[in-house]
This record gives C-alpha cells, sequence and structure tokens, in this order.
C-alpha cells in the first residue's frame, strides 16, 4: 500500500494512473478504522481497480472542541488493517496540508433545508465543514466512484447533493450500515462508550426496528407522528439515554412526511456516559 501525505504527489500519482485506463474508487474516512469502514473497501475493490482511502480528522467538521480532541486515533492499527482488506492506496495529510494558513473556504455550497434539519440543527457548522473537506478530497483524488456509508443518512445526501452542484465526474455509492451482533452501529466513537453505556447504546437500534415494525401497519401521516412518539417512550426508559431527536422523515428530502407512502427513513441522535451516537433505518 502506498501512503501520501502530499496533495499534489496523491493527484499527480492517480492522474497518471487514470491515464492508463485504470478506474479509482475512494473511501474518505477519519480513522479508528471498523468493519463499517472494510466493507467499503471491500466493495470498492470488488468494483473499481485501484481503491483509494482517506485517513483525516477533519477540524473544521466539530462543532464540538472536546469531540474533536477526544476523536480516537488508531493510526498504525488503521494501516495494519487497510493492508490486510488490499487497499492501494492510503491518503494521510496533515491539518496544513488541507488548510494551508490563510485558506478561505471559497467553494461553500448552500444546501438549504437538508443541511439546516436534524445533524444540521444539531450540529451547526457540521456540514459546512463535512462537504468543505469533502470537495478538497474529491479534488485531490478525483475517483470515479465514491463510497460512503448510509450510517451517515444525512451526510449521503449533502455529498450527493455536492456532487450534483459542483458537477463532479464522480459516483456516489451509498452502502447499508454494518452493526454489531446486538444491533449497534458500528461506530468508531462506541469505543469510548464504558461497558454500562454500551449495554444502553444498544436501544438506539432497537428504538428503529420497533418503528420500522409499526410503520408497515401505519399510512397517515398522524399515524407516523404516533409510532414517533411510541420510539420516544420506549427510549424515555433508559435514564442514561439523552435524545437529541428521533424523527420519521422521507428518506430523500428530510422533510416531515404527509403519509406512509413516501420512502421513509428513521434517524436518531443521542448522547450517552458523554458520547454522542447516531443511526438510522430504512422504514418501506
Ligand atoms: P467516519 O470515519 O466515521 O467519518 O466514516 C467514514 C465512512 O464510513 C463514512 O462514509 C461513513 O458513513 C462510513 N461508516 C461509518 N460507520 C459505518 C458503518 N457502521 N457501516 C457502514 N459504513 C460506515
Amino acid at each position: 500500500m502506498l501512503i501520501f501525505e502530499s496533495s499534489k504527489k496523491l493527484t499527480a500519482h492517480i492522474k497518471a494512473l487514470k491515464a492508463n485506463g485504470l478506474t479509482i474508487g475512494f473511501v474518505p474516512t477519519m480513522g479508528a478504522l471498523h468493519e463499517g469502514h472494510l466493507s467499503l473497501i471491500k466493495t470498492s475493490k470488488k468494483a473499481c481497480k485501484l481503491t483509494v482511502c482517506s485517513i483525516f480528522v477533519n477540524p473544521t467538521q466539530f462543532n464540538d472542541k472536546k469531540d474533536f480532541e477526544k476523536y480516537p486515533n488508531t493510526i498504525e492499527n488503521d494501516r495494519k488493517l487497510l493492508i490486510k482488506a488490499g487497499c492501494d492506496i492510503l491518503f494521510i495529510p496533515s491539518v496544513i496540508e488541507m488548510y494551508p494558513k490563510g485558506f478561505t473556504n471559497r467553494s461553500r455550497v448552500n444546501f438549504g433545508f437538508l443541511a439546516q434539519t436534524l445533524e444540521g440543527e444539531h450540529r451547526p457548522g457540521h456540514f459546512d465543514g463535512m462537504a468543505q473537506i469533502v470537495y478538497k478530497l474529491l479534488r485531490v483524488v478525483a475517483p470515479h466512484k465514491l463510497f460512503m456509508g448510509l450510517k451517515d443518512y444525512q451526510q449521503q445526501l449533502i455529498v450527493a447533493e455536492l456532487i450534483r452542484k459542483k458537477k463532479l465526474a464522480t459516483k456516489l455509492v451509498a452502502l447499508e450500515t454494518k452493526r454489531e451482533k446486538d444491533g449497534l452501529a458500528m461506530s468508531s466513537r462506541n469505543v469510548r462508550l464504558d461497558s454500562k453505556s454500551r449495554k444502553v447504546a444498544v436501544e438506539l437500534s432497537t428504538a428503529l426496528k420497533l418503528i420500522k415494525g409499526k410503520v408497515i401497519k401505519s399510512k397517515t401521516q398522524k399515524g407516523l407522528v404516533e409510532i414517533q412518539e411510541k420510539g420516544l417512550s420506549y427510549l424515555k426508559k433508559f435514564k442514561a439515554l439523552e435524545v437529541e431527536y428521533l424523527e420519521i422523515r422521507n428518506a430523500k428530502t428530510l422533510k416531515v412526511p404527509a403519509s406512509g407512502r413516501e420512502k421513509l427513513v428513521a434517524l436518531i441522535a443521542a448522547k450517552i456516559g458523554g458520547v454522542r451516537l447516531i443511526d438510522n433505518m430504512l422504514l418501506n
């Protein structure tokens, strides 16, 4: 596996590979890799000739300084996992490399409601920072295909919009969420859960499953609101869980649905023992 720290060198290298007709798949991450990340690498390897993974903990997408400081760093293990998974190129830029002195975000995109609701409401500035780094990385790597997880549901909708608005020649492929045996969505943040919090964390996915089970039977807007309330009251039983939101939304627009005939997704964010987790489930 080749390792690059310089954007310029990586761009030049990839340009040469593309000139030879090779297809490039790209998996951007913030490291602390787990099976969820590795499933993206595996799919990229099947779909493209060469796979590039980036590891960059992007400071501009953290609205909470403590969350940034506590973000796990397991770079040596990540490197080993990527070699084992057959990743071809690893890009690990420094903060200065991605944000040189005097840098300003001139490529800002207005995503409207899509970036204002849910995570946008609870993590001000998060999506601006995320879109900024994804756009920069896409310009450096210029992949044919970009592999992202449905785990970060709102993120992949916004990246699809970014690709459309910037008219990039990259196809976004969004892949399903990898879960632990009990249902907890895999996340780099899970390592920060103590054993008591880990036990409660599974209730996020349990609440989503409960909602999914009920949505099949209800088609009205009133019915959907009642189901959402049932999910919330189920979670209220767990004192260690601090729910930020649990919402049923239109799976494309994230708007409040008018009926159960629309394509629906349930999304949740909650804090458990000081660790903020998100999860979601497509409902129909
Ligand atoms: P992160 O390192 O958390 O920024 O995630 C990097 C990529 O991996 C994003 O596209 C995530 O959506 C994806 N990802 C994170 N967790 C999972 C998971 N449990 N299953 C599938 N993909 C995931």
